[in-house]
């Protein structure tokens, strides 16, 4: 049976997909173990094309190896995407039982329809296998698409197994049954199916990409926390919604003296204390709680649904968790303290405006002597004996007042 161009567009179509993903990873994509996987797909399909005079089961053996192993390298891909065990002895088994199945079909049964048959059910099973668990625990944009691609991949090797055990039984020669109705429509919805998958994965890799430079804006790269930016898009979207909805607490945080650290055990030293702090704050955050680096060695914390007076004891345990920690280098030993400012998100107030209030309650800590925590409700310096007794506390620590405090900062 002479081959056409029509057929030559299946494996040639693939093989494009296939180097165009092995091509883009100099862009960035993390897509060269897919494109792999999809040109050993068009190694198989081009196999196929080629017909042999004398009869050999190993040329059949060969090309559907190719194809079923390409269908099983990307189930181990869409697995990897999710951390999830790809069982390599299963693999081994399908890929086994699957040639002896073949060479059994061709040299005892002299059935091409039936080899058929047995590699497209050896892929149903590897798409069913790997798309099921992870269709389940899919949560991004990108894993959702590619679980609903596979499922429809799965679904259309299943339904490739039933065309084949329905349709008219054709003379056993390839030529013949990749001729017949029922061989054009198995070759075409695999080609489409091939063709979704591929540019479902370029689609997936893409929003990848785009999340991994977003996540690396947002977050800061010592602690791993949000910076400000994070909690600028962490409010905004929808995720942020309950920070709006419900009373939230916010805390603002500042290691005490933190110059003098740097400066008696050098800047390395000084980061370790920042990202332990960091860890410290996010421990005690709480699960619902969101801990953000403002800069330096400024942090915020956000408490959806937590009280005034709640918050302030979690941040009062922050301090002396942090007051008590024993801190030592080459022979030198330290003690550091934070300062902590609280406040809650009144109604119809944005979080930015707590946030500043926060900063505020923080530097009334500072200027108090440092190691403290100031509520809203606590040190208000509304009076004029508050203002008294602040401006002797101030004087008594050398605290300078909060202007230039803030603009030491600077
Ligand atoms: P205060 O008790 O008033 O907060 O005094 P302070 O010394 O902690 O605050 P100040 O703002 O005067 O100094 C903060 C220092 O933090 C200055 C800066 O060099 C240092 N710093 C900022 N970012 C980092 C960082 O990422 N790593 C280290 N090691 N130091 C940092
Ligand atoms: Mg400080
Ligand atoms: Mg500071």
């Amino acid at each position: 049976m002479p081959v056409t161009l029509l057929n030559w567009i299946v494996p040639s179509t693939i093989l494009l997909c296939g180097t165009g993903f092995i091509a883009i990873r100099f862009l960035g994509f993390a897509t060269s173990r897919w494109g792999y996987a999809l040109c050993s797909l068009a190694l198989g399909y081009t196999l196929m094309l080629f017909e042999v005079d004398r009869f050999s089961p190993f040329k059949q053996i060969v090309e559907d190896g190719f194809i079923l192993l390409s269908i099983i390298w990307a189930c181990r891909l869409l697995n990897d995407r999710l951390k999830l065990k790809s069982s390599l002895l299963f693999d081994i088994a399908l890929m086994v039982s699957s040639t002896v199945m073949i060479a059994i079909s061709l040299v005892v049964f002299k059935s091409v329809r039936l080899e058929t048959l047995f590699v497209q059910t050896c892929c149903a099973i590897a798409l069913w296998r790997a798309s099921l668990p992870f269709s389940r625990l899919a949560r991004t944009k990108a894993d959702r698409l590619l679980a609903v691609v596979f499922l429809l991949f799965a679904m259309l090797m299943t339904f490739q197994c039933l065309l084949y055990l329905a349709a008219p039984q054709t003379s056993d020669a390839v030529g013949a049954w990749r001729a017949s109705v029922g061989g054009n429509l198995v070759q075409y919805t695999g080609l489409g199916g091939c063709v979704t998958l591929a540019f479902s994965v370029m689609v997936a890799t893409t929003w990848d990409a785009i999340e991994k430079y977003r996540r690396h804006a947002n977050t800061d790269p010592l602690t791993n926390l949000l910076n400000r930016r994070g909690l600028d898009a962490l409010l905004l979207s929808s995720r942020g919604r309950q920070f709006r909805s419900e009373p939230t607490a916010v805390i603002l945080a500042d290691i005490d003296d933190f110059k003098a650290i740097n400066d008696r055990f050098g800047h390395p030293f000084g980061d370790t204390v920042i990202v332990r702090f960091g860890a410290l704050l996010k421990v005690h955050a709480g699960p619902h709680g969101c801990v953000v680096r403002l800069g330096g060695e400024e942090f915020g914390v956000l408490l959806p649904g937590v009280p005034l007076d709640d918050a302030i004891a979690v941040a009062d345990m922050m301090r002396r968790i942090f007051q008590a920690e024993r801190w030592s280098q080459n022979g030198i030993t330290g003690q550091f303290t934070a300062s902590f400012g609280v406040t809650l998100v009144k109604d119809r107030e944005s979080v930015a405006a707590a946030i500043e209030r926060a900063d505020h309650l923080l530097y009334d800590a500072k200027r108090a002597g440092r190691n403290r925590v100031v509520g809203q409700h606590g040190l208000s310096l509304d009076t004029e004996d508050d203002r008294q007794a602040f401006a002797e506390e101030s004087a008594r620590h050398h605290v300078p007042p909060r202007r230039a405090a803030n603009e030491n900062a600077r």
